[in-house]
């Protein structure tokens, strides 16, 4: 009989003890899941603060993520605002999933990758698609990868659809220069390609040819 009652007070005592445990293990997790260092992973689940511009933002834990393969209009530059009130609509204040780039981190330390909120909702090729961001690629782009491909078919779309920045009319050049293997669109004019030898540069008839292919406007000749 005494052994009977000493059961249920263990029973209890275990209970507790677990149910500290747990309590605890939960308070853990949720600060990894906000405080992403380079070797942490716990799902890469955030929580998007605030919008600094159309594309950076800054997560809960003080983290800045600045979206893959897009580019939005610089301060001052037409529809800066409006990129920024966008993604604010969209992604402040929500809870987020990131996928990572090869390189997890910039040099300025900010985080890079694509972000999802709503679960499914691609922020990036959002974006692209309202025309109010190009597609901003670099070198070692993985152009297989779905994020990239999505974002470029959105950029074609846009452009057909005269949306946001292609909306701008702009004095065409006779014709826009790339150099080999690079993502950047020049005037020919620009610095940038002007001593280049013909057989290393890429030659298009108009800017849209450029960009439709996922190349962006240099940031110095800006075509
Ligand atoms: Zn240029």
């Amino acid at each position: 009989m005494a052994l009977w009652r000493k059961r249920p007070k263990r029973k209890k005592r275990l209970w507790g003890f677990l149910l500290i445990v747990v309590v605890a293990a939960l308070v853990v997790s949720f600060r990894l899941v906000e405080k992403i260092g380079p070797e942490k992973k716990p799902g890469d689940r955030f929580t998007v603060k605030r919008v600094i511009d159309g594309d950076t933002v800054e997560l809960l834990g003080g983290d800045r993520l600045r979206l893959l393969s897009v580019d939005t209009p610089e301060k001052g530059e037409k529809l800066h605002d409006e990129a920024m009130y966008l993604l604010a609509d969209v992604a402040q204040g929500k809870p987020a999933r990131i996928e990572f780039g090869k390189n997890r981190r910039d040099r300025y330390g900010r985080l890079l990758g694509y972000l999802y909120v709503d679960d499914t909702l691609l922020v990036n090729k959002m974006i692209v698609d309202s025309g109010m961001a190009y597609v901003y690629l670099f070198e070692d782009a993985d152009l297989g990868r779905p994020e990239v491909k999505s974002i470029l078919n959105a950029q074609r779309g846009a452009m057909a659809r005269h949306a946001g920045l292609w909306s701008i009319k702009r004095a065409p050049e006779p014709y826009y220069i790339a150099t080999e293997h690079s993502f950047r669109l020049h005037r020919p004019s620009c610095k940038s390609v002007t001593d280049l030898k013909p057989g290393h540069f890429r030659r298009f008839a108009t800017r849209e040819e450029g960009l439709a292919e996922g190349l962006s406007p240099c940031r110095n000749c800006k075509p």
